[in-house]
């Protein structure tokens, strides 16, 4: 089952999260074990780790040369505020380093929006599908909550029946939606990106993990796409880090490095013995 004989996977019986690589991942249910025996369930294993273990693998993954760069919130809409700054004013800077990183390795780079104005969720999803091409939709946001609350995470759209992250299922989970056909890209693109930017912030950040949610922005897109949340900005020392420029840069070239990953990982050819 698994093929990678490269992907460390580290779980914990009854636990709901699963170590790949040094990525965590939420799981929807937890690790059970009967008998010897240990079992991860059916909505884990194909959503969540065969993507993983097998990019190559996924359907409709696509070629893509086009990223579209959502920066979350703006003009009448801060997003989280701080003593520094804004949550606004951040993504959009994250969003421009990245798109100058992407534009310098020949990617085609679109942005919701190009300067602190007011998008509502529905105009950035009808913006992002407008866009005929193949190509991939990133959102960058950044946190609040808890004074202790710190790290990142990424979420993706939850398959049909998963509920939001942190929230009971409801009737409406079990629909799906527009994003859904990109599941599987969805998740190894959220992998991709999420163990870049740990990989970059090293020990400035904590591991929070890959989580499915129901975000409108990732609900309605059809292209694959995620949402990075970079840090706390209610962190007394994230919100320094937020406002530091290496942070951000470093945030952005995690971004970038795991965008060109994904597009080799899902464009690698399959292995010729393997019928299709
Ligand atoms: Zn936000």
């Amino acid at each position: 089952m698994l093929e990678n004989a490269k992907v460390e996977m580290n779980l914990k019986l009854g636990g709901n999260e699963c170590l790949m690589n040094g990525v965590k991942f939420v799981f929807t249910y937890p690790v059970s074990t009967v008998g010897e025996k240990i079992y991860v369930s059916r909505m884990d294993l194909a959503k969540l780790i065969d993507p993983v273990l097998r990019p190559n693998f996924i359907k409709n993954a696509g070629d893509f040369r086009t990223v579209i760069l959502d920066a979350g919130h703006g003009g009448k809409d801060p997003g989280a505020t701080n003593p520094l700054g804004t949550e606004a004013n951040y993504n959009f800077k994250v969003a421009n380093r990245v798109k100058a990183q992407l534009a310098a390795q020949g990617f085609k780079v679109v942005m919701t929006r190009d300067r602190d104005r007011y998008l509502s969720l529905q105009e950035r999803v009808n913006f992002a599908n407008a866009i005929q091409e193949n190509a991939i939709f990133v959102c960058i946001h950044f946190n609040s909550g808890g004074p202790a609350a710190r790290g990142i995470e990424t979420f993706t759209l939850s398959p049909p029946g998963v509920s939001h992250y942190g929230r009971d299922a409801i009737a409406a989970d079990n629909q799906t939606r527009t994003g859904n056909e990109h599941d599987s890209a969805n998740i190894a693109l959220a992998t991709s990106v999420h163990g870049s930017v740990l990989r970059r912030l090293q020990n400035n950040t904590f591991d929070r993990g890959i989580k499915h949610a129901r975000f409108s922005v990732l609900s309605g897109v059809r292209h694959p796409a995620i949402l990075l949340e970079g840090g706390f900005m209610s962190h007394s020392y994230e919100a320094r880090l937020i406002e530091n420029a290496k942070y951000q840069d470093a945030l952005a070239k995690g971004i970038v490095e795991a965008i060109a990953k994904y597009r080799f990982a899902v464009g690698a050819k399959r292995p010729a013995d393997i019928s299709n």
